[in-house]
């Protein structure tokens, strides 16, 4: 921008002035925050616009990702380093007397997701626009985002997550391109020249209002959209109502039209058929494949609708853009039903990413008829041709196998195959998962259909914001085109057994274990040894997980401390939230502060064990994790989790995988080298048989090895300072189903523990597996990811 120091405080100054009516004595540090992000904004909204026109003129290809969810985290920071003005914007502000620091602080994360498939989205939107791809997130602008977590007496407490409090400033909300979105109501078919013809009628109508926040690539002048829709009333009130002096009745209609977009629904792999989250997909696919038209027909044809756009939904929550886009097609656009499914096939594309029966989406039927009696028509219909058809060439077994409808439901999977031109898994392992066992008729019926495109995360947030230590000394070493090209980290390698490089290694992890400690201690009050392992488990809690495996290790861990038997010094760290409605999960969170509460003040046990909580995992709080871990948990039952972000995150700076076979650990296995990470557990091939031939008997397990029985027992007999019907539930569930195969897998984990003590012991050793980590880890960015997705699915190119 040729922006100078000068420059900068000047326009800063100006903004202060102008735009928060204050000056720099009076200024609060929101002002101060604003102030910054207006200054910023100018010279990204230029880009933003000249990106736009320059896609326009190329008339290029475009794909649009469709997500209930994106979680982006914090923006401030990584704007600054996108722009190559970080340097610059510190000094100025710090001779202003503002810190860059503080004002990072005060921003709140964009939490519009719950995890891994949120922050999936956000990754792809970072490496769309770092590789001049020109692509569109399309999601809802949620007023309260993911609840905030707090920890009292050791139990989790909700919290609103009023995310747009500080500001919300990177976007801009356009008025003037609202659209409308009708639930409700009836269809009228009626013949109109020789031509049946469907008409809505008595709907109500709500308006679909884009709020645009511009996604800026890595030095490269290029900014994508994330397109984020508020429901809006009409009306803000009902002036009649009004007039009669009924004030709550009058603003009725509005309130329950825009509560909408009000709330994430908090379940992560969980479905629950609410009405309101129904509106939600709706609304979301309705109002994007709205505006995407209006944008289209400017300035092409409806015909080649397919050949300009590619719309990806991000799992089934998207799936009735199916329907929607067939709607519009033939009732708005007057094309033929083979017209507009030759179409809707070839421009969807769909991405699964759970294997968990209790994830998947199967709607009422006459929920969605009552809601939406169109879309249900043409779902009914799609159902009926694709049902005949697999009837006549399958035979009746399999037709029924894959019928869209069954007992009065709506299989959204199913409708998402049928109606889509790609269906992918997220990790080897999951697509072959898919294709063999949980969608064997379909691959059966489309085999070209089926791909797999492992997950990746952005090394830009992941690795260069967050771990700058470790940047610094990558580039000083290989130079900094990683940045832009992460294959160059391979480079890495030759510096394995380079002695100067490790003891620098070594001394950044050092550092940034310092740093969390600060941290830890501002957070819990615990004070923890820097010199010990840090083991990590930072993530959702799920009992798929497991965090209930390591709470068995620490328990059986600690016995061996009393036992005075020799133990190298570990502090155990675990982050993350659970469904609100999730009794099992939050009881485990319960579990690990009483246990920490007994462990952390045990004066016998002299500091060799810590556990801590940390509370309100977050994107900006994860960043403070990962370049300080030793350790990664990633200890899920095989077959699933479909691929696990957090595993890359860990490795790209440099903790050791300790880990199954499941999802995308099975590649990083692949990627480091056997001797280079630590597996342990059934395979997913066993997990599957047992649930198939329910021979698995955990009270048998528990019986015969007393190592487990004697973890399993301190959950409910008094060895915890706490009520003993308080983890009951937790003990139940291990010694009556065990689901997940915890005992099964238990005494494999103890061995697998200590694998990584042995291997910690050896400096040199653990060094040489850390760096080959980093070093293989450029697989794993979310940039392999999304060009594999460009070319083999979306069929876009980059713009240059
Ligand atoms: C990466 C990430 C996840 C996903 O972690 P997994 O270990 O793959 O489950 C969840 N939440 C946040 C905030 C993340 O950054």
């Amino acid at each position: 921008m040729g922006f100078n120091k000068e420059y900068f405080k000047k326009v800063y100054l100006n903004n202060l002035c102008t735009l928060c009516e204050t000056n720099l004595e009076e200024a609060t540090l929101l002002d101060k925050y604003n102030a910054l992000v207006y200054t910023i904004r100018d010279d990204l909204y230029k880009k933003w616009v000249n990106t736009n026109k320059i896609r326009k003129e190329n008339n290029v290809k475009k794909v649009y990702y469709f997500s209930l969810e994106f979680l982006p985290g914090k923006l401030l920071d990584r704007n600054l380093i996108y722009l190559g003005i970080k340097d610059l914007c510190n000094e100025a502000l710090e001779e202003m007397g503002i810190s860059l620091k503080e004002l990072e602080e005060l921003e709140e994360d964009a939490a519009l997701g719950n995890g891994g498939l949120g922050r999936l989205a956000a990754c792809f939107l970072d490496s769309m626009a770092s590789l001049q791809l020109p692509g569109c997130g399309c999601g809802i602008k949620y007023k309260y985002g993911l609840f905030k977590q707090k920890i009292i007496n050791g139990y989790q407490v909700e919290e609103e997550d009023n995310w747009l409090k500080s500001g919300g400033l990177w976007g801009i909300t356009k008025i003037d391109k609202c659209v409308e979105v009708k639930f409700g109501g009836n269809v009228k078919s009626i013949y109109e020249n020789n031509k049946l013809i469907f008409k809505e009628e008595n709907y109500h109508s709500i308006l679909a209002e884009p709020y645009d926040v511009p996604v800026l690539g890595y030095k490269n002048e290029f900014v994508n959209t994330l397109r984020l829709w508020r429901a809006k009333s009409k009306k803000d009130f009902d002036f009649d109502y009004f007039s009669l002096g009924e004030y709550l009745k009058a603003v009725e209609e509005k309130v329950d039209i825009e509560s909408i977009s009000y709330v994430l629904y908090p379940d992560d792999n969980n479905y629950k058929n609410k009405v309101l989250r129904l509106k939600q997909q709706y609304f979301l696919v309705s109002a994007s494949i709205q505006s995407i038209i209006n944008e289209y027909k400017k300035s092409n044809k409806i015909n080649s609708f397919h050949e300009k756009i590619a719309i990806h939904i991000n799992d089934t929550h998207p799936t009735l853009a199916i329907p929607e886009l067939m709607r519009i097609l033939i009732d708005y656009e007057g094309l033929s039903w083979q017209e507009a499914w030759h179409i809707t096939v070839n421009t969807i594309s769909y991405t699964n990413h759970t294997i968990m029966p209790e994830a998947l989406e199967k709607w009422p039927l006459h929920m969605v008829k009552e809601l939406l009696p169109r879309v249900y028509m043409i779902i009914e219909e799609i159902n009926k041709r694709f049902y005949e058809r697999v009837l006549r060439e399958k035979g009746e077994q399999k037709a029924k196998n894959i019928a869209i409808i069954f007992n009065n439901e709506i299989n959204m999977a199913k409708l998402a195959i049928v109606g889509s031109h790609s269906v992918n898994g997220v990790a080897k392992l999951h697509t072959n998962i898919l294709k063999s066992e949980v969608m064997r008729d379909f691959y059966d019926i489309y085999p070209e259909r089926f791909n797999n495109k492992t997950n990746g995360i952005t090394h830009r947030r992941f690795l260069l914001k967050s771990n700058t230590k470790l940047s610094n000394l990558i580039s000083e070493s290989i130079g900094d085109c990683w940045i832009k090209s992460p294959k160059e980290l391979k480079k890495l390698e030759s510096f394995a057994e380079d002695k100067s490089f490790c003891e620098k290694l070594q001394c950044i992890k050092k550092e940034n274990k310092i740093e969390l400690s600060k941290i830890i201690k501002d957070s819990t009050g615990i004070i923890v040894d820097e010199n010990s392992i840090f083991d990590v488990q930072i993530k959702r809690f799920h009992l798929y997980k497991r965090q209930l495996l390591n709470v068995l290790n620490i328990i059986y861990m600690y016995n061996e401390v009393l036992q005075n038997r020799d133990v190298f010094p570990r502090t155990f760290i675990f982050s993350g939230k659970a469904a609100r409605g999730y009794y099992e999960a939050k009881q485990v969170i319960k579990l690990i502060n009483a246990l920490g509460e007994k462990i952390n003040k045990d004066s016998r046990v002299k500091d060799k064990i810590k556990v801590v909580f940390l509370e309100n995992y977050r994107v900006s709080l994860s960043e403070r994790i990962f370049p300080a871990a030793d350790v990664s948990e990633q200890i899920s039952t095989a077959s699933k989790e479909a691929s696990g972000t957090g595993n890359m995150k860990f490795m790209m700076n440099g903790a050791i995988t300790l880990g199954t076979l499941d999802g995308a650990n099975v590649e990083i296995l692949e990627a480091v080298g056997k001797e280079n990470i630590v597996t342990f557990g059934l395979k997913a091939e066993e997990v599957l048989n047992y649930y198939k031939n329910r021979n698995y008997n955990p009270f048998e397990v528990y019986n015969r090895e007393p190592i487990i029985k004697n973890s399993v027992d301190k959950l409910v007999n008094g060895f915890l300072d706490i009520n003993r019907d308080e983890f009951k539930v937790l003990y139940n569930e291990l010694l009556r189903r065990d689901e997940y195969f915890v005992l099964k897998d238990f005494m494999e984990y103890i061995k697998a523990q200590k694998k990584i003590e042995q291997l910690y012991k050896n400096t040199n050793v653990w060094n040489k597996i850390s760096i080959t980590n980093i070093a293989n880890s450029a697989r794993f960015s979310s940039d392999r990811t999304i060009k594999e997705y460009a070319k083999e699915i979306w069929n876009i190119e980059n713009i240059k």
